[in-house]
């Protein structure tokens, strides 16, 4: 029948036509957000032990964190902690393996910003605070005032490291990746294979800086996979 399926789909807009709507004017009127909803992740700095755990936990290297002795103490106290809000799932890992409950997701969920570099969130507790003792106030200074300067110093020193990583391979020091490999005969294989590729080399210097097990695992990929091919030429010649 001619015009079948029109009034077929005209029907199925009219039943819906008297249903509740379940959308709703954003952002005149916010939406509802269920209890458990994760939107933004947020820090406490004055509840944090500077244990590391949310560190190990997060998959995508969202979290860090910056800490130094007490002073008379083997306490640490925290110096800064930075949410690389970019990067992160929301998958809740770190909530759940922090044990001071310092961090937790509010219903913040708007989140986009102009720049890339604003998203990410620094917290820093007031210079001489000692934070982890649950006894002294710890005061935020707002992200935005000291994200450029931490971000400034803290990427100069890991640069600093780097570079120092990249001397000591360049110079033939293999002990500096004997801990990254299972025997100091594969830290040497590893040298001269990190000496023969300078992409290599970069990449390992900044993994040995910023992902000591990743490293590790990458390390131990390259020198497998030498050992492979060596085996391979070898029964070439046979
Ligand atoms: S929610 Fe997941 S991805 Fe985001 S910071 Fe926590 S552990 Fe990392
Ligand atoms: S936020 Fe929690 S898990 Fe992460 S370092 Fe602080 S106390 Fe430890």
């Amino acid at each position: 029948m001619i015009g079948k399926g029109l009034l077929k789909g005209l029907g199925i807009t009219f039943k819906h036509g008297k249903e509740k709507n379940i959308t709703v004017q954003y952002p005149e009127v916010m939406p509802y957000l269920q209890e458990r909803y994760r939107g933004c992740l947020e820090f406490d700095p004055k509840d944090c032990i500077v244990c590391g755990m949310c560190i190990k936990a997060c998959p995508n290297n969202v979290l860090s964190l910056e800490s130094a002795a007490m002073p008379g103490s083997k306490k640490k106290q925290l110096v800064s902690y930075t949410i690389d809000l970019q990067y992160c799932m929301f998958c809740n890992l770190c909530v759940e393996a922090c044990p001071t409950n310092t961090l937790y997701f509010t219903h913040h969920f708007e989140l986009s910003t102009a720049e890339r570099g604003a998203i990410k969130r620094i917290y820093t507790p007031a210079p001489g605070t000692p934070v982890a003792d649950g006894e002294s106030e710890a005061v935020i200074i707002p992200p935005e005032a000291l994200a450029d300067q931490v971000d400034t110093e803290a990427e100069a020193k890991r640069l600093k490291q780097v570079q120092a990583m990249k001397g000591a391979i360049s110079k033939g020091n293999s002990k500096v990746l004997a801990k990254f490999v299972d025997s100091e005969e594969d830290a040497s294989l590893l040298l001269i294979i990190l000496q023969g590729d300078e992409k290599k080399q970069d990449k390992m210097a900044a993994l040995m800086i910023d992902d000591k097990d990743k490293a590790r695992k990458v390390a131990t990929a390259f020198v497998a996979k030498e050992k492979r091919d060596k085996a391979k030429s070898e029964e070439g010649k046979q």
